[in-house]
């Protein structure tokens, strides 16, 4: 298993780890409770906020994995935004091309942010297809393309973004 297999493993596990039962509303608040906002935590521990937006048929999804740049090694900085970067490699089942072009067909639209404590990935789809985006999400939490080869292909992404200045955190 290579270093970065056990990061993205590592990665997922947080996820989990952090995905603990959300703290009980508290006694002494009086504000009646948010009817478009709906909380569950899964088997799997996920934690799950769904807001209810009737505006647009649009759905926006936002995974947070509870691990970031903090959690990187001290002489591997930078390591947690370019793990952020493979999950465009590929995820389990599915090709980064074929990604590319679920994501095309649907018209929507979608990246990725690492901050310190937080990698968070995010897309907007039209509502009816919002299952072939979870679908996608999950084959990402299950597992991504950690190849040297992708490793390889991805590096000129990650220093380009280096050069531009443009990798925070680094
Ligand atoms: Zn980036």
């Amino acid at each position: 298993m290579s270093f970065f297999k056990r990061a993205a493993a590592a990665a997922a596990m947080f996820a989990l780890l952090g995905a603990g039962p959300s703290p009980a509303p508290s006694a002494a608040s009086t504000a009646a409770p948010d009817v478009n906002v709906t909380r569950a935590t899964l088997d799997n521990g996920l934690r799950v906020v769904i807001v209810r937006d009737p505006l647009a048929p649009v759905v926006s999804v936002y995974d947070n994995y509870l691990v970031g740049a903090d959690d990187t090694p001290a002489d591997f900085p930078g390591m947690a935004h370019a793990q952020e970067h493979m999950a465009f490699r590929g995820c389990s089942g599915v090709s980064a091309d074929q990604i590319s072009a679920i994501f095309a067909q649907l018209g929507g639209d979608g990246d990725a942010d690492t901050q310190q404590t937080l990698t968070q990935y995010f897309a907007s789809v039209p509502a009816s297809d919002l299952d072939v985006e979870l679908g996608v999400d999950s084959a990402c939490m299950r597992d991504i393309q950690d190849s040297d080869t992708e490793w390889k292909s991805e590096r000129g992404a990650i220093e380009q973004e280096v050069a531009m200045d443009n990798s925070n955190p680094s």
